[in-house]
């Protein structure tokens, strides 16, 4: 079985800052780690950390010592401000490209722009943008008619690209001023962009990630649309080789929260069968 793997794949920047951050505060002992929810889409990275004192806590308000640990998608304005009060130590992995959008939300909203912010209102990168905008903001997922007269856009940096350019579209028929700042991550469009170049070169294609990551579920959505054969896996223990009978070439990609071992274990399966 031939095996072509997208070039882009494994941790982007903001995740390996985040692990390494987190890594290293591990390694000197001081404790018990908490992360706000995980603090990457990946099980399989989340159990590695666990082992290594790193872990996950739904409810912020509950934790009363030990080191906080906000995640690359970054936490609430409350969440924050609790952290801040206990006087916890603050371990920031929040990647920059996320609080670009948080800041350019910000000065929209001071600029007297009603905030769009085109995303997925349940994920936690929008929730905390939301949160530092007091909650006075639009979430759009799809193209709605919205009548104000000056509109402030910014993205989810995970959303994909033909989505926000959507919206934006629909959006400049309701405003009389509508102002945009394409806050998606490059590192998001080059592997949509890579995956769907790839999956039309090969007889399937297997996206790797967890089931809980946003951008590698957007990535299976993308390669879905031009390669039927698509598989969406979290470990290489997830394929199953008849999906491969009387074919010959395999395409592999994985999201920006998806450790590269788990990519070279999935490869290595593909080639052995
Ligand atoms: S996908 Fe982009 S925005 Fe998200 S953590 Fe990675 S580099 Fe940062």
């Amino acid at each position: 079985m031939e095996v072509l793997k997208a070039r882009h794949t494994g941790f982007c920047f903001g995740v390996k800052r985040a692990i390494n951050m987190v890594l290293k505060e591990a390694e000197k002992g001081t404790g018990r780690l908490y992360t706000i929810g995980p603090i990457i889409h990946n099980p399989q990275m989340v159990n590695i950390l666990k082992k290594k004192g790193i872990v996950p806590i739904e409810d912020v308000f509950k934790i009363k010592s030990g080191t906080v640990v906000y995640r690359t998608h970054g936490i609430k304005k409350e969440e924050e401000a609790y952290i801040e009060r206990q006087g916890l130590k603050i371990i920031d992995t929040t990647c920059p490209f996320v609080k670009r959008v948080r800041r350019y939300a910000m000065y929209l909203r001071k600029k007297g722009y009603k905030v769009v912010i085109t995303g997925d209102q349940n994920h936690p990168e929008v929730k905390s943008v939301l949160s530092y905008l007091d909650n006075d903001g639009i979430v759009l997922q799809k193209s709605v008619p919205l009548s104000a007269q000056k509109i402030g856009v910014v993205s989810q940096t995970t959303l994909d690209e033909e989505t926000f350019l959507h919206i934006v579209e629909g959006l400049i028929k309701g405003a009389e001023e509508l102002r945009v700042y394409n806050t998606i991550c490059r590192s998001t469009g080059i592997r949509q962009k890579e995956a769907a170049t790839l999956s039309v070169k090969v007889d399937a294609m297997l996206i790797v990630g967890g089931k809980n990551s946003s951008n590698t579920t957007k990535l299976y959505n993308i390669v879905k649309t031009v390669q039927p054969n698509a598989y969406f896996i979290e470990t290489e223990k997830d394929i199953k080789p008849e999906w491969f009978s009387g074919l010959h070439t395999v395409g592999i990609t994985g999201g920006a929260s998806t450790p590269d071992r788990i990519i070279d274990l999935v490869e290595r399966r593909v080639k052995n069968i």
